[in-house]
C-alpha cells in the first residue's frame, strides 16, 4: 500500500472512534517493532520521525526504509510524519521527501526552545498549512507548549507552564485550518513526567475535553504520552541502569482523551526503555556476547509487544482493513474544493 494521508487514517479513526498511535523511529528495528506489531494486531499506524531521527539516520536512509514497510505490508496503511517540524523549511523537506503529514510545531521559536508569541505561531503555520495542503499533505500544529526536552526539542519546565487556552485553541483552527491539533495540557516529553501518579492537578483532562467540544472537526493530539510502566524502568534498573522512578500519562486517561476527540498518541519513552531493557538484560546476563544481532533482536521484540500493547490499548487494532488509500492527489483536490476543510467557521454551515 502506498504512504497514506494522515488525515484519511485520522478521519477514518473519528468515524470508529479510536485512536491511532503515533511512533518514533530511528533505525530499521524499530520500523520492523512497529510493523511486526501493525501485523499482529491489524492496525492502522502512524510512523513519525523527529529532527534529531532524520539527522541520526540520515533522511534518504530513514525514508526509504519506510517505503520498504509499505511495500512489505500492503495491508496495513501507514501515514509517515514529521515530528516537530520547527520551521517551513523542515515542513518543506520532508514534504519534497514523501511524508504524507507534517507537524508545524510553532508553539516555539525555530530554535526549539524559545516560546513564540499566538501570532508567530499562526503565521508560520499557516503558511505550512498553504503548502503542504496544496499536494495533499496534512499538517498537524500546536497551541500551547509541552513540558520537557526530547531530542533537543522542548522549552523545558513541567508543562503546567503553558496550558491550552481553548478561545486560542479555536481561534488558531480558524487562522490556520490545520488538520490536527497538539494542546498542552500538562504532559511533558521524556521519561521523566510526572513525580507522582497523575491527577487532575497535572492533567488537565477537563481542558481537553472543553476544546473538543468547541472544535469536533479538529483531530486532537497527545503528545508525551508514554505510560512509562514501571515493569519497564524496572527491567532496566535490574541489569545495571540507573532510572529514577517516574509515571508517565496512565492508560486510562488516554482512553478518556479518545473518548474526547483525542486521535494521534504519541508514544516513544515506552519503546525506548522497551529496547533498552532488552539490550542490557542480553548484555548484563550473557557477557560472552557480541554479535549484535543477539541484543537487537530481543529488543526488537520488546519493542513490538510495548506497540502492540498500546494499539489494543487505543483502539485501533482491527482497523487496517476498513478503508482503501485515498491517492494523495485526491486529497489535495479535497483541500482545494474546501471539501476537507476544518475550519470552525465553514464546519458550523
Ligand atoms: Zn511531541
Amino acid at each position: 500500500m502506498p504512504l497514506v494521508s494522515m488525515r484519511q487514517l485520522l478521519d477514518e479513526a473519528a468515524k470508529g472512534g479510536y485512536g491511532v498511535g503515533a511512533f518514533n523511529v530511528n533505525d530499521m528495528e524499530q520500523i520492523q517493532a512497529i510493523m511486526m506489531a501493525a501485523r499482529q494486531t491489524k492496525s492502522p499506524v502512524i510512523v513519525q520521525a523527529s529532527r534529531g531521527a532524520r539527522a541520526f539516520a540520515e533522511d534518504l536512509y530513514l525514508f526509504k526504509l519506510i517505503q520498504a514497510a509499505a511495500e512489505l505490508n500492503p495491508d496495513i496503511p501507514i501515514a509517515m510524519h514529521q515530528d516537530h517540524g520547527n520551521s517551513f523549511e523542515t515542513c518543506k523537506s520532508a514534504i519534497a521527501l514523501g511524508y504524507t503529514s507534517v507537524m508545524m510545531d510553532g508553539s516555539l521559536k525555530e530554535d526549539g526552545k524559545t516560546p513564540s508569541t499566538f501570532d508567530e505561531n499562526v503565521e508560520v503555520t499557516r503558511r505550512v498549512v498553504d503548502y503542504a495542503h496544496e499536494r495533499g499533505v496534512t499538517v498537524e500544529g500546536e497551541i500551547g507548549v509541552l513540558g520537557g526536552v526530547e531530542d533537543g526539542h522542548g522549552a523545558g519546565g513541567t508543562g503546567l507552564e503553558h496550558i491550552t487556552d481553548p478561545d486560542q485553541a479555536v481561534e488558531f483552527a480558524e487562522r490556520t485550518g490545520v488538520d490536527a491539533l497538539a494542546i498542552a495540557i500538562g504532559t511533558s516529553h521524556g521519561a521523566y513526567k510526572f513525580t507522582k501518579k497523575p491527577d487532575g492537578s497535572v492533567l488537565k483532562m477537563d481542558v481537553l475535553i472543553a476544546i473538543h467540544k468547541r472544535l469536533p472537526h479538529t483531530h486532537l493530539v497527545m503528545h508525551g504520552s508514554s505510560s512509562v510502566p514501571k515493569e519497564l524502568q524496572d527491567i532496566v534498573n535490574e541489569y545495571g541502569g540507573k532510572l529514577k522512578q517516574t509515571w508517565g500519562v496512565p492508560i486510562e486517561e488516554i482512553q478518556l482523551g479518545i473518548r474526547n476527540g483525542v486521535r494521534k498518541v504519541n508514544v516513544d519513552t515506552d519503546n525506548r526503555l522497551a529496547m533498552t531493557g532488552a539490550i542490557r538484560k542480553v548484555l548484563w546476563t550473557q557477557p560472552e556476547k557480541f554479535d549484535p544481532r543477539d541484543y537487537m533482536k530481543p529488543a526488537r521484540e520488546a519493542m513490538a509487544k510495548v506497540v502492540a500493547d498500546r494499539m489494543t490499548e487505543f483502539g485501533q487494532a482491527g482497523h487496517a482493513g476498513d478503508y482503501k488509500p485515498i491517492p494523495i492527489t485526491e486529497i489535495a483536490e479535497g483541500y482545494k474544493s474546501g471539501k476537507l476543510d476544518t475550519r470552525p467557521s465553514v464546519t458550523a454551515k
